[in-house]
């Protein structure tokens, strides 16, 4: 058995109730998040801090779209306990990444009030720099939010969502938010097929190394997640010290397959997680459900039928498939307000706004859907062929 294997037998996932976002019930489903995984103060005590939510974009908490503040506020209060010298919150949410942009999102979501009532430290820091990757496959460096490279210990604080690319949005895929703004869309035109930008983000998370990770999963977003799906109430919180083996049990709970999740294929593949989730160490104390099964996923991975064509067809086939079969991002025009913040996302710059409307030229999309990830008022939808 090789290390990371021995390692995932023994790092556990806890998954306990929490039915609503009352501070009371999240400070006790936190608590004993800690309590269950036997988080040792010494992993905070006297350290710099980085609590990292997934802040998307402007959207206020009961939207489902980005970390319910409640978390995080339970979250640092929780690090507080263990004495660190200081506990930072900072995301880079997709567009811009300015001071301005940084404000509006935080007053929005939540943060700015979770930062008041515990003393945590809001980022407005915009910096970056390069930080070197010692164990990756595709890439040997990251450009990094300077938080990110400022903190002794990180943890993620995800949101359960769908996610229209990558399947699941889950420990692994919120690490993305450490590379700043429209950086992120050239990462996209770089790692154009999804399971290289899978193995990009496996990358990413075992360089940012996050020591916990918790997933509100209180309201979670099924559907045309990140930010086009409907809120499903799930009620429970889940963590682990793995964001690896946390994506393998976050892939079952949905009833997705290893498959339809590039990122947690990837984490199959090098041994950081297991393929068969009944592999997992799941503590459950409340014997919550472990399957929702009717969990509505993503229209964009229902259709990739590349994995059922002998091997040395698939890239031809995925290459029919991402213009032939991989749905269209479709402008809603009577919804479009014309903001541009699709155009400004575009990884190949392929959207144009014409009389305040934004238009897509088909020709040069490589369908990553990061412009119905950004638009803020739901005007892009995914479609299958028409
Ligand atoms: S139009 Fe949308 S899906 Fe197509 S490349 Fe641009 S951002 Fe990606
Ligand atoms: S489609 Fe959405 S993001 Fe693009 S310009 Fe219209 S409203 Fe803005």
């Amino acid at each position: 058995m090789s290390t990371s294997q021995k390692e995932y037998k023994d790092t556990p996932i806890v998954m306990v109730k929490a039915q609503d976002y009352q501070p009371q019930t999240i400070d006790r489903a936190v608590e004993r998040l800690w309590k269950e995984l036997c988080i040792d103060p010494s992993l905070f005590c006297g350290k710099k801090v980085l609590v990292k939510p997934n802040l998307l974009m402007r959207r206020r908490p009961e939207e489902a779209t980005t970390t319910h503040p409640q978390v995080v506020r339970a979250v640092v209060e929780q690090i507080k306990r263990a004495h660190p010298a200081q506990i930072v919150i900072a995301d880079s949410p997709g567009g811009l990444y300015n001071p301005t942009q940084l404000r509006a999102i935080y007053t929005t979501c939540g943060m700015q009030q979770a930062a008041d009532q515990t003393g945590a430290v809001l980022n407005f820091d915009t910096g970056s720099g390069a930080v070197a990757v010692q164990q990756g496959k595709l890439c040997s460096e990251f450009n990094l939010i300077d938080p990110v490279r400022q903190a002794d210990v990180i943890v993620s604080v995800g949101k359960l969502k769908t996610h229209c690319m990558t399947g699941l949005s889950g420990g692994v895929k919120n690490l993305f938010g450490c590379i700043p703004g429209l950086q992120k869309p050239q990462l996209h035109y770089r790692f154009q097929n999804k399971n290289d930008f899978a193995g990009m983000l496996v990358d990413l998370c075992q360089t940012v190394a996050p020591v916990l990770t918790v997933m509100d999963a209180v309201e979670s977003m099924e559907g045309n997640g990140p930010s086009g799906g409907t809120m499903r109430k799930t009620n429970c919180l889940i963590a682990s010290q793995s964001p690896f083996c946390l994506d393998r049990f976050l892939c079952a709970l949905i009833a997705m397959t290893p498959q339809q999740v590039p990122t947690v294929q990837s984490c199959i593949e090098r041994g950081l997680c297991p393929q068969n989730d009944a592999d997992l160490l799941i503590i459950n104390p409340d014997a919550l459900p472990c399957q929702i099964a009717d969990f509505q996923h993503p229209r964009s991975t229902t259709i990739d039928f590349s994995g059922n064509v002998p091997r040395f067809l698939q890239p031809a086939v995925r290459f029919g498939a991402k213009h032939l079969l991989a749905p269209k991002p479709r402008i809603d025009l009577d919804k479009c307000i014309g903001c541009g913040k699709c155009a400004e996302s575009c990884p190949p710059h392929t959207i144009q706004i014409q009389n305040h409307k934004a238009h897509i030229n088909y020709k040069q999309c490589i369908r990553c859907y990061c412009c119905h990830e950004m638009c803020p008022v739901r005007a892009i939808h995914i479609r299958g062929r028409k």
